[in-house]
């Protein structure tokens, strides 16, 4: 297989003594294509060239994308482990540091049973390690307290799409689909500045006609190019969302035979949305009433339209209620399941759809299974080669580890690519609980704010000293490769977890010589699950752009567009949601900052 992947026809700037490799941003789940500069004679990484040929950003990357390259050679990585002594890190051999965590983790778990350990992973990492994360707390450690740290993230559209859909898959369609919709209705996301590349679609399918709702609190430079701006008070969204669909009730915009026969709940809706007349819903959203009926008069005639949102409408306590009511107003125009149609949020972290797949959750198996399904748990079991007893049980979410260290229940952290000390929510919680903690292992590159509190710090590579597989906000599987070999003493994510896996008397499972075995491992386990990745390969990949999943066989063409025939629920229907608006809880209001 090539490490370089260029189209016919399609000139890239190679400089002599350099050579190109073929990869992807690591940053957000725009996934931009890349090529990465290497100096031939010392292998450096010297810089990056855009992937021009990539049908997703097409060429385009943002400044975070063109300088990601320097994170592999910089001077603050960690280059070899380090221990506390004394309240200060000294450099350790590896074997020192495993040989304190094995001791610590033994004896906690001695101490006070297998769930005093908890892993807490991250999804800026490839599918391999994310699906890893999930066995090594499981098998590894044998621990039920696991999580990462999307919950802090993009959960909320998780559980909306779940609720509606039955399946949570960033973009119910491929982004290249974008330019031939007629209308982006986007909601709690500044695109322009967040994900910029996405937004040459958006000028490409404004060029051909398409109109723009955007609806934000703030004139941000999206909503500034608007056709129509909705500029909502702070926690309105399901209000603006029901008076939107109250109106396309009303204009007769309903499809009839999509909600028929694809639907349920739509009697429910029609009831919920009634009170929401132009006049109640300006009064609770403090949008005019000509903006509530241009924007719902404009989405309602579309013939294709695309709902798109963001963090936005998801970091709210009414995050789910405003995933779904946004995702009903899509489906009542049955725009889902058609072509330059359809729903998407937009990732933000690099692999935050690909990490949350695999059994990184405390509640999830890998291909979306659930832990508290015996059959999911017999079917895992038996690729991991356990007795399905053996499978621990649900764990609790990210931030109610914390609580679960206040109660003296988790003794000892394992922190996996991620620095919770700043991106948790209630810092002071989270910062006590680690000082809490009897022992404290964090695995980075950089000493990062969270592997400040670590008892041990365990160097990794970036992303560019390994190889593996990520999936898009469009869920669309690609390939990252190594480009350079770990620096100083750094070891990957996965061997990391391997060896300390092989310290705890477990060994045995976790016998993989490169991510690739670890992807194989990958596509049996979630093969027949709702994430469905058997038919998808690294050749499949390189050769056709990337594989959509569900690919359930290798002579399956993957699936750029979901939900053609039915959706992911027990009965193939979405359920529209029914959802009455209600005030945001103080706190959040109190906190809101409009900067
Ligand atoms: S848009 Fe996202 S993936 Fe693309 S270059 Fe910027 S940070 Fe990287």
């Amino acid at each position: 297989m090539s490490d370089f992947l260029v189209k016919d026809g399609v000139k890239n700037l190679q400089k002599p003594g350099e050579k190109l490799i073929t990869t992807h941003c690591c940053y957000c789940g725009m996934q931009c294509g890349m090529h990465i500069r290497v100096n031939e004679k010392t292998n450096k990484v010297v810089g990056v060239e855009p992937r021009y040929d990539w049908p997703v950003t097409l060429g385009k990357m943002c400044p975070k994308g063109v300088t990601a390259y320097q994170t592999v050679n910089h001077k603050d990585r960690i280059l070899k482990p380090l221990i506390k002594k004394n309240g200060k890190f000294v450099e350790s051999s590896w074997k020192e540091a495993y040989d304190l965590i094995e001791k610590n983790f033994k004896k906690l778990q001695k101490d006070h049973g297998k769930d005093a350990v908890s892993v807490f992973g991250g999804v800026s990492m490839t599918n391999e390690k994310c699906y890893l994360v999930g066995k090594y707390a499981r098998v590894g450690l044998g621990t039920r307290f696991l999580d990462y740290n999307g919950r802090f993230c993009m959960s909320s559209a998780a559980g909306g799409f779940m609720k509606t859909l039955g399946v949570d898959r960033g973009s119910s369609l491929p982004l290249p689909e974008f330019e031939h919709t007629d209308c982006l209705f986007m909601a709690g996301s500044n695109t322009a500045e967040c994900h910029p590349t996405m937004i040459q679609w958006l000028w490409k399918a404004k060029d051909k006609g398409a109109k723009l709702i955007v609806a934000d609190p703030r004139e941000t430079p999206t909503a500034r190019v608007a056709d129509v701006h909705l500029d909502l008070k702070p926690g309105t969204d399901s209000a603006l969302a029901n008076g939107l669909m109250h109106l396309i009730i009303k204009n007769n915009q309903v499809d009839k035979e999509f909600v028929q026969t694809r639907c349920n709940n739509y009697e429910e809706l029609e009831a919920m949305v009634e009170k929401f007349t132009p006049a109640y819903t300006s009064e609770i959203t403090g949008v005019s009433i000509e903006k509530i009926i241009k924007a719902a008069s404009i989405y309602g005639e579309s013939p294709r339209s695309i709902v798109t949102f963001c963090r936005g409408i998801e970091q709210q306590n009414k995050g789910v209620d405003n995933v779904s009511l946004y995702t009903s107003m899509a489906l009542l125009r049955g725009q889902v399941g058609k072509f330059a149609s359809g729903i998407a949020t937009i990732t933000g972290q690099g692999n935050g759809q690909g990490g949350r797949e695999h059994g990184q959750k405390a509640d999830a198996l890998p291909g979306y299974r659930k832990i508290d399904n015996p059959d999911h748990v017999k079917y895992i079991a038996g690729v991991w080669g356990i007795q399905p007893e053996e499978m621990p049980k649900a764990g609790v979410s990210a931030y109610e580890m914390f609580d679960e260290i206040h109660k003296g229940n988790i003794r000892a952290m394992h922190v996996m690519c991620s620095n919770p000390a700043v991106s948790a929510p209630n810092l002071e919680y989270i910062w006590s609980g680690f000082k809490k903690l009897d022992f404290l292992v964090v695995s980075d590159f950089f000493l990062s704010e969270t592997a400040e509190f670590a008892d041990v710090v365990l160097p990794t590579t970036t992303w560019a000293e390994d190889e593996g597989t990520t999936t898009n906000l469009e869920g669309r599987v690609i390939r990252v490769r190594k480009v350079t070999e770990p620096i100083g003493e750094s070891k990957t994510d996965w061997e990391i977890m391997c060896d300390i896996a092989a310290r705890m008397g477990k060994g045995s499972y976790f016998q993989y010589e490169n991510p690739r075995q670890i992807f194989e491992e990958l596509r049996i386990a979630s093969k027949g699950g709702k994430a469905d990745y058997h038919g998808i390969t690294w050749e499949r990949i390189d050769k056709e752009d990337g594989v959509f999943w569900p690919c359930p066989s290798e002579d399956h063409p993957g699936t750029p567009t979901m939900f053609k025939e039915k959706f992911g629920t027990e009965d193939g229907k979405a359920n529209l949601a029914a959802v009455d608006w209600a005030e945001l809880v103080k706190h959040q209001q109190k906190n809101f900052r409009s900067s």
